[in-house]
């Protein structure tokens, strides 16, 4: 075993055992919390070292470096989440490829998503993201406007909603990282009412992952600390 398979291998065990632990100390339901490995502009083979260690779900942010590494890695028990801004022009692509789809904000995108995605596929899973600190310029719907937004992509074809994404603004302290995922849990339970079916909280990056695991998480989104860190984001 080379070095750094190794390390990808342990960082994965590391965080599954942190996980399993933070469960425990807020009475979540035991493995009720999912990794997902944000892999963006890391390369194929540290995939493949995740996927030795076990890891099945993956993250990617750009659609055209994902679809190069959705091409070599073709198995078929791999689920990718596209969790980057989506662009209506990329939609295609992501109904295509992809398993989960994070980052839906508007009923355009939902749309071109749905009647996009190819009939011999199960439907596209769907989270609405919500711009809980109504950051300006930043992805996401308001809380206010959440309700319409699910009641009018609830029926259609080929996308399942399946619940919510949010990125909060950065905030270092336990329990005000809490507080703000407090409220997408709550707008979760609020949608619930009409959409039981609805039962995806993803929220919990490196830097947050204990108090989204506290406030009801059921996907944290890992990249950093399963990976290290990454080289910018290239210029578009
Ligand atoms: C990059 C990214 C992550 C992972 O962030 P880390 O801090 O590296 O764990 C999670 N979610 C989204 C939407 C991202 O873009």
């Amino acid at each position: 075993m080379n070095k750094a398979t190794h390390s990808i291998a342990t960082a994965i065990q590391h965080i599954k055992d942190e996980l399993r632990s933070q469960e425990h100390r807020y009475g979540r339901e035991p493995g009720s919390v999912q990794l997902l490995a944000v892999s963006k502009r890391k390369p194929v083979s540290a995939i493949r070292e995740a996927i030795d260690a076990g890891q099945r779900a993956f993250g990617e942010n750009y659609v055209d470096e994902a679809l190069e590494k959705i091409n070599a890695i073709p198995d078929k028990d791999i689920h990718w989440h596209f969790i980057g801004a989506i662009q209506s022009r990329k939609c295609t692509d992501i109904a295509r490829h992809f398993h989960w789809a994070h980052g839906v904000d508007r009923l355009k995108v939902a749309t071109r998503l749905s009647s996009a995605r190819p009939a011999e596929l199960p439907p596209l899973n769907v989270c609405l993201q919500v711009n809980l600190d109504d950051e300006p310029g930043k992805a996401g719907v308001s809380i206010e406007q959440l309700p319409e937004l699910a009641q009018q992509c609830a029926s259609l074809p080929g996308i399942c909603i399946r619940g919510l994404m949010a990125i909060p603004a950065p905030r270092t302290q336990l329990d005000e990282q809490r507080a703000v995922f407090a409220r997408l849990s709550q707008a979760l339970s609020d949608l619930q009412s009409q959409w039981p079916e609805m039962d995806t909280l993803s929220m919990g990056m490196s830097a947050d992952m204990e108090a989204a695991v506290a406030q009801g998480a059921t996907i944290v989104r890992i990249g950093t600390a399963l990976f290290g860190t990454r080289e910018p984001a290239p210029d578009k």
